[in-house]
């Protein structure tokens, strides 16, 4: 279970097909146990034609299977590859407090997961405003760059990991623009508005390159998302 302690590094993990494929015996037991549960499904997955992600296409073939396609190339879409899983917090942590625990009960308590509720933020928020360190950085404003933060703090406030797509459907819900923008458009902007060290959150709100941990505030895991480095330890 190394690869599920390791997931316990973000304070609100999600889990994907990888680690379903990747560790189907752990899955099984994990779900069995109800400690993760079946969350969403999403509509974009990452091409490996051309290494950016793309909108899974609503229709199906004539066989009825979900199809990606990319330019020429085309593969049929298992149903699995598109559901995202969490982790029941309450169930997990009775499990291992349990005579079997799933995971070493020290390895959990040291892990980001489990001191979530005792945990110190760089980036709070109080009415409109953000705060960095507790100066203030941001107040409500009808800007880009504003608003796709918004959406970020809105979903893991926290800190976390997030999806293009996941991220780039609580924007299309605050920015009228943006609801027209493809999966490809869409990572742009957020990268624009989050990370881009000229133009975004990181650039308009002055925060520094990079955390006590080495690591930027925001930062984009490739392919994938937004990486929000928020917690303190
Ligand atoms: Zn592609």
């Amino acid at each position: 279970m190394d690869w599920f302690i390791q997931r316990l590094e973000h304070t609100n993990p999600t889990l994907d097909f990888r680690d379903f494929s990747s560790h189907p015996d752990d899955f099984k037991k994990l779900s069995e146990l109800n400690i993760i549960k079946y969350s969403q499904a999403i509509d974009v997955l990452p091409c490996e034609w051309c290494e950016t992600e793309h909108l899974i296409s609503p229709l199906l073939n004539n066989k009825g299977e979900i199809v990606l396609s990319c330019s020429a190339n085309r593969r049929v879409v298992n149903p699995d590859e598109l559901k995202i899983w969490t982790i029941n917090r309450e169930t997990l942590e009775e499990n291992v407090k349990s005579k079997v625990p799933v995971i070493d009960r020290t390895l959990f308590q040291q892990s980001a997961f489990a001191s979530k509720k005792s945990g110190e933020f760089r980036i709070t928020k109080t009415g409109d405003d953000f705060y960095y360190k507790g100066d203030l950085r941001a107040t409500s404003k009808d800007n880009d760059w504003y608003k796709v933060f918004c959406a970020l703090y809105d979903l893991i406030p926290d800190g976390g990991e997030i999806s293009y797509s996941k991220l780039g459907t609580q924007i299309k819900s605050k920015i009228r623009k943006a609801k027209n923008f493809n999966a490809e458009v869409m990572r742009k902007f957020i990268l624009t508005n989050l990370t881009d060290r000229s133009n975004g959150f990181m650039h308009y709100a002055g925060i520094p390159a990079t955390e006590d941990n080495s690591k930027p505030l925001l930062y984009p895991n490739r392919g994938k998302g937004i990486i929000f480095n928020n917690r303190i330890r």
